[in-house]
């Protein structure tokens, strides 16, 4: 059974790369697909470039052209639910597109054809990927904080809401707009990012597994345009490296 890792950016890949074993790479469909084995699994690492479109793409890839049986999304994200800090890591239970909206036709972000606004991940992947990201806590500390001068708190493990759509929200009125828009139809957002949506839509299409983890890079605030590219630079590699061998290993 192959595993796909996807990643938007190179830098959220880490060095899974270099510690494939017989690595294949595949150009295709204007992106760079690794095959290779990794702690005794087929594997494909994938890159999808920013946004839904573009994960969406490379997650029909893996389907159709890799013919993986099942995905991981492994990245970063902005923080808006009330205690996700820079250097957290979330685990989303589900998904939503924050920017569909066919309203008044349809409900407010629910993807015309699907049962529901909220796309549920698998359980039974994300229970692995939520062991393998507990036991890797320990080691982590919070990522980078650039209003404090003190020590970093721990990193902290949450799992819930993730929401998805084509903007890197940058300012506090945005992200506070976005979470309270959200709770006040009853769901609860821990995180925003651009592409896990797009993949779990793919995903269900397809009957595939999907599982997903973000470390926490800004807070979706007026400061995220400096703390992301920071943390990408400087954590979201490690990060990647530590859960997916832990994940993999677990598998
Ligand atoms: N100009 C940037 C673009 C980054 S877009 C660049 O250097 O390439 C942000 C990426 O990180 C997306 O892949 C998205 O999934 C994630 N992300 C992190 N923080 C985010 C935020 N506050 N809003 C939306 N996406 C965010």
């Amino acid at each position: 059974m192959t595993t796909a890792i996807l990643s938007a950016l190179p830098e959220e890949q880490g060095s899974l790369v270099s510690a494939l074993q017989a690595p294949e790479r595949i150009e295709h469909a204007a992106r760079t697909f690794w095959r290779g084995r990794l702690h005794g699994h087929d594997v494909v690492l994938a890159l999808s470039g920013i946004g839904k479109v573009a994960a969406a793409t490379t997650a029909a890839a893996l389907a159709e052209r890799f013919a993986v049986r099942r995905m991981v999304f492994t990245g970063v994200a902005g923080g808006i639910g009330d205690g996700v800090q820079v250097g957290d890591v979330v685990v989303a239970r589900d998904y939503l597109q924050h920017d569909m909206d066919a309203s008044p036709i349809f409900e407010r972000w629910l993807v015309p054809g699907h049962a529901g606004v909220c796309m549920a991940c698998d359980a039974p992947l994300t229970a692995i990927l939520l062991e393998a990201c507990s036991a890797c806590l320990a080691g982590f500390s919070a990522g980078f904080d650039h209003e404090s001068e003190s020590a970093p708190q721990a990193a902290r493990l949450h799992h819930g809401l993730m929401v998805s759509g084509d903007r890197f929200v940058s300012t506090a009125a945005e992200s506070q707009r976005l979470r309270a828009e959200l709770l006040a139809a009853g769901h609860d957002a821990l995180a925003v990012e651009m592409e896990g949506a797009a993949v779990a839509q793919v995903c269900r299409d397809y009957g595939l597994p999907f599982a997903a983890v973000r470390t926490i890079s800004d807070r979706a605030d007026d400061s995220a345009h400096v703390d992301f590219p920071h943390f990408v630079r400087h954590v979201a590699g490690p990060r990647a490296d530590a859960i997916i061998h832990r994940l993999l290993q677990l598998l």
